[in-house]
């Protein structure tokens, strides 16, 4: 490694023993054990060179929110032993190359969605365990099943033998800081409880994947069991583009 990458490595580490620190704490007010907390480390921001230090100094899920990316650094860090992450919007013309790469899928965000990951999931004959992104803010720019568009879906979404739905994922609203984002996630938090009591047997809700660099211990707080962060982790370091 050059000096100049021994710096980088350096800071990476720190910035994840902070960020591991402030899982910790977040957990211990909130009554939590850390370790029912997955953090995955969203490298969209970052050449795969700094995804790869992130790996090295043990942090082995990853997350990418655009297809391409995903592939170009799943190809580049195949040596490696990462967990695949997709946390973005997922076109259906995507889904083949997608879906081999990532172990969850965590923003199934329609049923035409869900429906062509089952048919490409059917042809490689294993099953993929997605999240169902939900719209929680109700921002029009935002992707999502509405908070009360999804419980009569279910049972149909049940009945895709190849997707495993392990819990449900959303963004905070982007404007309001961190108060607006609690109740976001609250919200989320209440939508997979209410859920729960008619849920088919196909499909669990244990996971909750919220909270991002600026609010995931707000989200742990209320109940994130994967918080998805990205700058947090790459702070001090130059950006890629
Ligand atoms: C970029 C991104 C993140 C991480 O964002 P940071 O604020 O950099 O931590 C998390 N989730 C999704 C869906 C993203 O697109």
């Amino acid at each position: 490694m050059t000096i100049r990458d021994e710096h980088a490595a350096e800071q990476i580490r720190q910035n994840l023993a902070q960020v591991r620190e402030k899982i910790a704490a977040a957990a211990a007010r909130a009554g939590r054990a850390a370790s029912n907390v997955r953090l995955i480390g969203v490298t969209k921001y970052v050449e795969p060179l700094l995804a790869r230090l992130l790996v090295e100094a043990g942090l082995t899920d990853l997350g990418e929110s655009r297809p391409q990316e995903l592939w170009r650094k799943a190809e580049q860090l195949a040596d490696l032993p990462v967990v695949w992450h997709f946390i973005g919007h997922l076109q259906r013309n995507k889904v083949q190359r997608t879906l081999p790469i990532a172990t969850y899928i965590h923003s199934a965000d329609s049923l035409r969605l869900l429906g062509e990951i089952e048919r490409e999931a059917t042809v490689l004959n294993r099953s993929t365990s997605v999240l169902l992104e939900i719209n929680i803010s109700g921002d029009t720019a935002k992707h999502g099943f509405g908070p009360q568009e999804i419980e009569p879906l279910l049972p149909q979404i049940a009945t895709l033998a190849h997707i495993r739905v392990l819990g449900l994922m959303t963004m905070a609203a982007l404007e309001g800081g961190s108060e607006r984002a609690r109740r976001d996630f609250a919200a989320l938090r209440d939508l997979r409880d209410r859920l729960k009591e008619n849920c088919p047997p196909e499909i669990t809700l244990g996971e909750l994947s919220m909270g991002m660099s600026d609010d995931f211990e707000v989200a742990i707080e209320e109940g994130a069991t994967m918080i998805r962060v990205g700058s947090a982790l790459f702070e001090g370091l130059a950006p890629s583009s």
